[in-house]
C-alpha cells in the first residue's frame, strides 16, 4: 500500500490520508507555486507505527525511494558532505492542530556536512546558525534534551558577546555555541547520531509520537478531534532565510484576520528562520513594509497569495521564505479568525462572486458571534488569568468585588459602581443583585445552575462552577491570592477565564455585514427560533435579535423584588384559601403588568407563559439562617413580637422541606393543590392581554402547564383556563398547552396531546429526569471524572443527549401527533440555543427557544442545519 506521496502526487482534497499541510503543500505543487519539494508520510503510518512500536520495512522502502526522487529534483544529496540536502520535517494532521506536534528543521546536518556547506556557500555563520538550530531542534525532538538547557546556553552566549539579539552573534559565536550544544547533548547521556538517515528516521518517529503527547491529546478532547486521525508527516527539502540580510521569513495572511478587512496581513523578519517570527525576540516587520523595503519581491509575494486565496476561495494563512531573494511559500491553510472577521470575509466574498450565500453561511461558526453580541476582553496589552470556571454567560465584565446580592445593588444605585457578585451560589432571592452587576461568579453550579440561566438571559457575564476560589469573610482566595471585597477583577464569561485587576473592555459592533448576513441565515433556514425571556426589555432585546416570539416566560422570575416578594410570601404563610386569595389579588396587578409589557414587545408574536414552576421554599429565607437568627433571637430574649414572626416563617420553612424538592412539590403539581394560585396567573394573563388589544396591540397567548406527567394534570389546568376565559369574556385565540419534561410526560404523549394544543420540550427537567442526573449539582463533583475517563463524551445539560433524551423527544412527537396531528411542538431548555442540538431537532420540532443571546446563533445553526440536511 501506499504510505509516501511525493508532492506532486497529491492534492488539497487528500486531506484523510496526507494531512492539511500535505494535501495543501501538493495543491500549492499542482498550482506551479514556488514550493520547496519533498514527500508526505501519510496518517495511516501513524496509527500503524502507534499500534506496533516500529516503522514498517515497506515504509523504509518507500522513504528511501521518495528521498532519490528529491535528490534529482534539488540536484543535492542527502547525508552528502559536498552538496547536502537539508530537510525540514513537520508534523501534519487531517484536522490542524498548531503547535501541538513537534518539528525539526535544518536535518542532515553534521560536522562534515557542515564543513562542506561552509565551502560551497563561502557563509560561515549561516552554516553554524542553522547547526545550532538543527541540533537544540532534534535533541528536544527526538531525544527527549531539555529544550531550556539550549535556551540558557544561547542567553549566556548572547551576554558574554554583549548583545541581545541571536542575529547579531557573529560566526565565530554561532560556531563555538555549537560546540556548547554538543556538550550538553553529550553531558545529557544520550547518543548522538551522525548519519543523517538515523536522524531522519528519528525524527519521523518523534513527530509520530507527538500525536499522542499530553497537550495534543487534550487539545483534541478540548476541540473534539477523534483520536484515531493520526498525523502525517511532511519531509520538504529545506531553504534558507538565515544565509543573510537578502533572505527573510515570514507569516501572512490574505486579509485581515481580526477584522476581515480585504487586506493583505502579516509579519516578516530578515536574516531568520521560521521559529524567530513566532518566538517574538525579534519584533518582525510588518508586511506592508515589504511592499517599499522589497518592491520585486513583493509583487510576486502578492500576487501568489491572491492567487491562493482564489484558488481556495478562503482566506489563506501561509508562510514564506525569502533564500537570497528568491521567494518560496511553505505551507498554506485556511486561515483561522474572529468572529467579526468570519462575518465579514464570508459576505465580502459573496459580493465579490467567489463563494455562495450558503457556503458563506457554512463558513462562520455559530459560536463565533458570541464575539460580535457581547463585550470582549482587549487583551492587547496582555494580562495573566488567576483562575477559571464553566463559561456560563458570554462577554467581558469588570468591576468591583461584592459579595451580596444587596451590596451589589446598593453600590450600583447609590454609588454608580461597577461590581462584580462573587457568591458560592445564587437563588432567585439573589435577582436584584444579579441585576446591579456587571458581571457574577460562583463556586459552585453548572451550565445550568440558577446563576447561569439568568445570566444568559441577561446578557450578563458570568463564570460559574469555579471551585478554585474559596469564598470567605469578606474575601476569596485563589491559591495564595487574596480577593478582598472592593478589589477589582475581570471575568471573561465566553472562555470561563478570571483576571485581577481591571482590563479594558471593546463594545460590541452590529454592522451591516452582520445584518446582511444573519438575513441570509433566516432566508435559509426552516426552523423557528424563539426566546426564553421573562420581561419586556429581554423580549424587545430578544425581538431585536430576531427572535419570532417567546417559547418560555418564566413566571417566577416576576414573583421576586420589594415590593412582590413579601406578598408572595403572605400567600404561602396563608392557612386558608380565602387568605391565600386575598394575598394573591394583591399579587395579580404586578403579573398583569408585567404581561402587558411583554405583549406588547411582542405584538403580532405568539408569547408562551409557563404558570409558576419551582417549589414554594424558594420564596422564603433559607432554613438554615433562619434557624441561627430564631435561636439568636431566643438567646437574647429581648424582642418576643419578631421572636414570634419568625419561629412562624421557620415552621412554615420546616413543613415546606423536601429530600428532593426538583422531585417534589413544583410545576403544575402546585396548580392541582392550590388552584388558585393558577387562576391568579390565568386572569393576570387575559386582562393582560384584554388591555394590549385595547391599545392596539395583537397578541398571541399560550398558557403552558409545566411538569405534567399525568394526563389529568393537564386536563384539569385546562378546563379552568377555559372557564376563566369564558367568566372573562374572551374573544380572541390563545392555546393552552404543556412542557414535557418528564419521562412518564414522553411516553403518554398520546394521551396528553389530546389536550394540548402544543409541546414545548423542556430539556432541562427532562435531561435531569431522564439520566437521574441533578441539573443543580452534578458537573462539579462527578462530571469531570466522568469526562476524564470517557464515560460521558459531553455535557448533555449543555448538548443535547440525543441517544436517551433525543429518543424520548422522538417518542413523545411521535405519539403526540398520533392522537393530535396539530400539534405545534417546540423546545425551551437550555439546550434550544445549541447548534449541535439544533442538528438533530430541525427536522422535529416547529422551533427553539434560547435566551435573548442566543438567538443569532441559534438562527445561524438552524441555517447550518438546513444545508446539512439539504445536503443529505
Ligand atoms: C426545562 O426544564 O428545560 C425548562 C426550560 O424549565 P426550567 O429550566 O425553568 O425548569
Ligand atoms: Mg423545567
Amino acid at each position: 500500500m501506499k504510505a509516501v506521496y511525493m508532492f506532486s502526487e497529491g492534492n488539497k482534497d487528500m486531506k484523510d490520508t496526507l494531512g492539511g499541510k500535505g494535501a495543501n503543500l501538493a495543491e500549492m505543487t499542482n498550482l506551479g507555486l514556488p514550493i520547496p519539494q519533498g514527500f508526505t508520510i501519510t496518517c495511516r503510518i501513524c496509527n500503524q507505527y502507534t499500534k506496533e512500536g516500529k516503522m514498517p520495512d515497506e515504509v523504509l522502502t518507500q522513504i528511501d525511494e521518495s528521498l532519490t526522487k528529491l535528490e534529482e529534483i534539488t540536484g543535492k544529496k542527502f547525508g552528502s558532505t559536498e552538496n547536502p540536502l537539508l530537510l525540514s520535517i513537520r508534523s501534519g494532521a487531517p484536522v490542524s492542530m498548531p503547535g501541538m506536534m513537534d518539528t525539526v528543521l535544518n536535518l542532515g546536518l553534521n560536522d562534515a556536512a557542515a564543513a562542506g556547506m561552509i565551502a560551497k556557500t563561502g557563509n560561515e555563520r549561516f552554516v553554524y546558525d542553522s547547526y545550532r538550530r538543527f541540533i537544540q531542534m532534534f535533541a528536544d525532538v527526538a531525544l527527549g534534551v531539555p529544550h531550556s538547557e539550549f535556551e540558557d546556553a544561547l542567553e549566556k552566549k548572547r551576554h558574554d558577546a554583549g548583545v541581545n539579539l541571536d542575529s547579531e552573534l557573529n560566526a565565530e559565536q554561532m560556531k563555538s555555541l555549537v560546540e556548547d550544544y554538543k556538550n550538553i547533548v553529550k553531558n545529557s547521556g544520550v547518543e548522538w547520531p551522525e548519519d543523517a538517515k538515523v536522524q531522519l528516521l528519528l525524527s519521523v518517529e518523534a513527530v509520530f509520537k507527538s500525536w499522542n503527547l499530553k497537550r495534543a491529546q487534550t487539545y483534541r478532547d478540548a476541540h473534539g478531534i477523534p483520536h484515531d486521525l493520526g498525523t502525517a508527516v511532511n519531509v520538504q527539502a529545506m531553504v534558507f532565510g538565515n544565509t543573510g540580510e537578502n533572505s527573510g521569513t515570514g507569516v501572512t495572511f490574505s486579509r485581515n484576520p481580526s477584522t476581515g478587512e480585504n487586506k493583505i496581513y502579516g509579519e516578516y523578519l530578515m536574516n531568520a528562520q521560521g521559529e524567530d517570527v513566532v518566538a517574538g525576540i525579534r519584533t518582525p516587520h510588518p508586511i506592508s513594509d515589504m511592499e517599499t523595503a522589497l518592491p520585486e519581491i513583493y509583487k510576486q509575494f502578492k500576487e501568489i497569495v491572491e492567487k491562493t486565496e482564489k484558488h481556495y476561495r478562503d482566506m489563506q494563512d501561509m508562510e514564506f521564505t525569502i533564500e537570497d531573494g528568491k521567494l518560496y511559500f511553505l505551507q498554506t491553510r485556511t486561515g483561522k479568525r474572529t468572529g467579526a472577521a468570519a462575518v465579514r470575509t464570508a459576505v465580502e466574498m459573496v459580493h465579490e462572486n467567489l463563494i455562495t450565500k450558503e457556503e458563506a453561511i457554512m463558513r462562520v461558526d455559530p459560536e463565533a458571534l458570541n464575539q460580535l453580541l457581547h463585550k470582549r476582553l482587549d487583551l492587547s496589552k496582555g494580562a495573566m488569568d488567576m483562575t477559571s470556571g464553566l463559561p456560563a454567560s458570554p462577554g467581558a465584565a469588570t468591576g468591583e468585588v461584592v459579595f451580596t446580592a444587596n451590596e451589589a445593588q446598593r453600590l450600583k444605585e447609590e454609588e454608580s459602581k461597577k461590581v462584580i457578585l462573587v457568591s458560592s451560589e445564587t437563588t432567585p432571592e439573589d435577582i436584584h443583585g444579579m441585576i446591579a452587576a456587571q458581571g457574577i461568579l460562583t463556586s459552585r453550579g453548572g451550565m445550568t445552575s440558577h446563576a447561569a440561566v439568568v445570566a444568559r438571559g441577561m446578557g450578563t457575564p458570568c463564570v460559574c462552577g469555579c471551585e478554585s476560589i474559596k469564598i470567605g469573610e469578606k474575601e476569596f482566595r485563589v491559591g495564595d491570592v487574596v480577593v478582598r471585597e472592593g478589589d477589582w477583577i475581570t471575568l471573561d464569561g465566553t472562555t470561563g477565564k478570571v483576571y485581577k485587576g481591571q482590563i479594558p473592555t471593546i463594545d460590541p459592533e452590529m454592522t451591516g455585514e452582520f445584518k446582511e448576513f444573519m438575513s441570509w441565515a433566516d432566508e435559509i433556514r426552516t426552523l423557528g427560533v424563539w426566546t426564553n425571556a421573562d420581561n419586556p426589555e429581554d423580549a424587545q432585546k430578544a425581538r431585536n435579535f430576531g427572535a419570532e416570539g417567546i417559547g418560555l416566560c418564566r413566571t417566577e422570575h416576576m414573583f421576586m423584588g420589594d415590593e412582590r416578594l413579601p406578598r408572595v410570601q403572605e400567600m404561602i404563610m396563608s392557612e386558608t384559601e380565602d387568605a391565600r386569595r386575598e394575598a394573591l389579588k394583591k399579587l395579580l396587578p404586578f403579573q398583569r403588568d408585567d404581561f402587558y409589557g411583554i405583549f406588547k414587545a411582542m405584538d403580532g408574536l405568539p408569547v408562551t407563559i409557563r404558570l409558576l414552576d419551582p417549589p414554594l421554599h424558594e420564596f422564603l429565607p433559607d432554613h438554615k439562617e433562619l434557624l441561627v437568627e430564631v435561636t439568636e433571637l431566643r438567646v437574647r430574649n429581648d424582642n418576643p413580637t419578631l421572636l414570634k414572626e419568625k419561629e412562624e416563617l421557620l415552621e412554615k420553612v420546616e413543613s415546606l422541606i423536601e429530600s428532593n424538592p426538583m422531585l417534589g412539590w413544583r410545576g403544575v403539581r402546585l396548580g392541582i393543590v392550590y388552584p388558585e394560585i393558577s387562576e391568579m396567573q390565568i386572569r393576570a394573563i387575559f386582562e393582560a392581554a384584554q388591555m394590549a388589544i385595547k391599545d392596539g396591540v395583537k397578541v398571541i397567548p399560550h398558557i403552558m402547564i409545566p411538569l405534567v406527567s399525568l394526563v389529568g394534570e393537564l386536563a384539569k389546568m385546562k378546563e379552568m383556563t377555559h372557564e376563566i376565559a369564558k367568566e372573562m369574556g374572551v374573544d380572541f385565540k390563545y392555546e393552552v398547552g404543556t412542557m414535557i419534561e418528564l419521562p412518564r410526560g414522553c411516553v403518554t404523549a398520546d394521551e396528553i396531546a389530546e389536550h394540548a394544543e402544543f409541546f414545548s420540550f423542556g430539556t432541562n427537567d427532562l435531561t435531569q429526569t431522564t439520566f437521574g442526573f441533578s441539573r443543580d449539582d452534578v458537573e462539579g463533583k462527578f462530571f469531570t471524572p466522568y469526562m476524564d475517563r470517557g464515560v460521558l463524551l459531553e455535557n448533555p445539560f449543555v448538548n443535547l443527549d440525543q441517544k436517551g433524551v433525543g429518543r424520548m423527544i422522538e417518542i413523545a412527537i411521535e405519539y403526540g401527533r398520533r392522537t393530535n396531528p396539530n400539534l405545534g411542538i417546540g423546545l425551551c431548555g437550555e439546550q434550544g440555543g445549541d447548534p449541535k442540538s439544533i442538528d438533530f431537532l430541525q427536522p422535529l420540532v416547529d422551533y427553539v427557544s434560547c435566551s435573548p443571546y442566543r438567538v443569532p446563533i441559534a438562527r445561524l445553526g438552524a441555517a447550518q442545519s438546513a444545508i446539512k440536511a439539504k445536503k443529505k
